[in-house]
């Protein structure tokens, strides 16, 4: 991943943070926007990149307020919270990299598996390590960590998670989603809990559960082949409505 090529760039920035000129003037509100900066370095760090074609910004580009609104402005888009229905998350077993992407239109927009490519020289690099399995492990455990901090970001407050049973299945099969088939589904499968009682309110431990077992997303399309819940259901996390 490109690193900040200009040091002394870096070291005037990291000598402003120190002097304290910055610091003092930082409320709350830049605090909280230069903490949110962090969480996104932190899945950054992890080998993936959204768009290759611009830098990154890197733990040491930040540093004062105009350098991470400089970096934020040149890197992002703003998005309402209110518009964002979804995260769709990919690790890639094959360049061992880990990208996510806001949903604003569950199965309509394009998942971060469908969008994902991998890059040569990551893969080559991916392959000439000793222990890839490890090292995958390693970035399946960050990147739910992440999707938790992000699903709580966006989706602010109490959440659950909703199961949709009733699409046709011409329908069901033309929406952008993660499969995930069970031949039937049976009380001992996952999915049987949430899909028997529609709606279920999920604290940490159980987001976190469940962006790991839907494919490190907040969304999934669950397929049973046979059985009792024989056909589609989607399923996905949604924040709780306001007025009820
Ligand atoms: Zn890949």
């Amino acid at each position: 991943m490109p690193k900040i090529a200009n040091q002394d760039l870096t070291t005037v920035q990291q000598g402003q943070f120190v002097t304290g000129k910055n610091a003092t003037m930082q409320s709350d509100a830049v605090k909280k926007f230069m903490k949110s900066m962090e969480e996104v370095l932190t899945v950054q760090e992890l080998g993936q990149n959204q768009n290759q074609n611009v830098h990154p910004p890197t733990q040491v580009s930040i540093g004062s307020m105009d350098n991470a609104l400089n970096c934020f402005m040149d890197n992002y888009v703003l998005l309402r919270k209110t518009e964002v229905n979804g995260i769709s998350g990919h690790i890639c077993d094959n360049c061992l990299s880990f990208q996510f992407q806001y949903i604003k239109e569950i199965g309509l927009d394009l998942t971060a598996g469908e969008k994902h490519q991998c890059l040569a020289s990551m893969v080559n690099e991916a392959n000439s390590l000793q222990y890839k399995t490890i090292k995958e492990d390693d970035i399946r455990i960050k990147a739910y960590e992440f999707l938790v901090i992000l699903a709580n970001s966006i989706f602010m407050g109490k959440q659950h998670l909703v199961v949709n049973s009733k699409l046709s299945t011409a329908h069901a099969r033309s929406l952008h989603a993660p499969l995930i088939k069970f031949d039937s589904i049976t009380p001992n499968d996952w999915p049987w809990m949430p899909i028997t009682k529609e709606t279920i309110a999920l604290d940490d431990k159980g987001l976190k559960n469940y962006i790991g077992l839907m494919g490190a997303s907040t969304y999934a399309l669950i397929l049973s082949e046979r059985g009792a819940y024989f056909g589609y259901h989607l399923m996905y996390m949604e924040r709780e409505a306001v007025n009820r």
